[in-house]
């Protein structure tokens, strides 16, 4: 690999140039960014050959292109890249959902080469300085089939991942948001409606709250705090999955809800059981830990 573009470089952006750089020592990294400020970070931290805040026709001589920015921001990107001469480079990308970029992707894309990508890993922080090297070790990539890349396109990328230290897998968008929208983006949403919540109580309840916040609430309020942009945009682009999960996730609730007023302590207990079970298995897996 000696010449990729990496579109976006924020937190998962500059991990993946610091990755990269790490993994081929040769390649020319060139980034782009609409954030000036970002762009100055992410020279004073050296992670790229070039910086442009532009889309320009020097991207023609990438041999990958990454998108590494809010899923809102695809179409614009999309459709810049649609104009180039793009024949040599496979495009891909990092977003959190699948079948929507699809959708985009074959609007825009067509007679491109696009491997849909999901590195399932990160951290609530955002930016090029809160990027490092080692963020996708030992962490589950999945790239997507879709019509506008064949085997050896995603073999290609799936490599990139696994040289970089992941775990791969392929599979079909529909399944990918499925899957992220019960393990990821529902729990994401619970934790800033739990905050949400909390944080609307009057003033003195709200201080005591922050006072005793220790474990459980502390944790979301971690979760809760992951960038608002990025979130809004995972949530409206998957969200026939999530839409019928929290349905069903409402309905469960309803249940507890019922049972703790019909003091029902056997079904609470049967339930809290079996979700120890759950947990004990992660542990089993090996999966508890960052
Ligand atoms: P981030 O730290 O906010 O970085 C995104 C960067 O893209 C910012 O510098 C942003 O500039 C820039 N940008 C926005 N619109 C752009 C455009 N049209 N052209 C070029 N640059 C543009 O976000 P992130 O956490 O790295 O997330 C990036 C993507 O990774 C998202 O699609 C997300 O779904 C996916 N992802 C994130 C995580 C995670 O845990 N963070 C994990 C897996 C996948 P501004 O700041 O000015 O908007």
């Amino acid at each position: 690999m000696n010449n990729i573009t990496i579109i976006g470089i924020g937190l998962i952006g500059s991990s993946l140039a610091r990755a990269i750089r790490h993994n081929y020592s040769k390649v020319l990294i060139n980034c782009i960014d609409v954030s000036e400020d970002n762009l100055k970070k992410s020279k004073s931290l050296s992670l790229a050959d070039s910086y442009n805040t532009k889309i320009n026709k020097d991207v023609e001589k990438s041999e990958f292109i990454f998108i590494c920015t809010p899923i809102s921001a695809y179409k614009n990107i999309f459709n810049d890249l649609s104009k180039l001469n793009l024949d040599q480079t496979i495009i891909t990308d990092v977003g959190s959902s699948k079948v929507e970029v699809i959708k985009l992707a074959n609007e825009f894309l067509k007679n491109k080469v696009f491997v849909p990508g999901h590195p399932i890993a990160g951290t609530e922080k955002s930016g090029p300085e809160n990027g490092f090297k080692d963020l996708f070790k030992n962490k589950w990539f999945i790239s997507n089939t879709c019509e506008l890349c064949d085997e050896t396109h995603i073999k290609k990328i799936n490599d990139i991942w696994k040289n970089l230290g992941s775990k791969i897998e392929t599979m079909n968008s529909k399944d990918h948001d499925s899957i992220m929208a019960i393990t990821s983006h529902i729990p994401h949403l619970i934790a800033y409606n739990i905050v949400g919540t909390a944080s609307e109580l009057e003033d003195d309840i709200k201080s005591e709250v922050i006072k005793f916040s220790a474990s459980g609430f502390r944790d979301f309020t971690r979760i809760a705090s992951s960038d608002p942009t990025m979130w809004r945009d995972i949530m409206l682009s998957n969200k026939t999955e999530i839409i019928s999960l929290l349905e069903k996730f409402n309905s469960d609730l309803s249940k507890i809800l019922d049972a703790i007023k019909n003091n029902d302590g056997k079904f609470l207990f049967e339930k809290f059981k079996k979700t120890k079970e759950i947990r004990e298995k992660i542990i089993e897996a090996g999966l508890d830990k960052n």
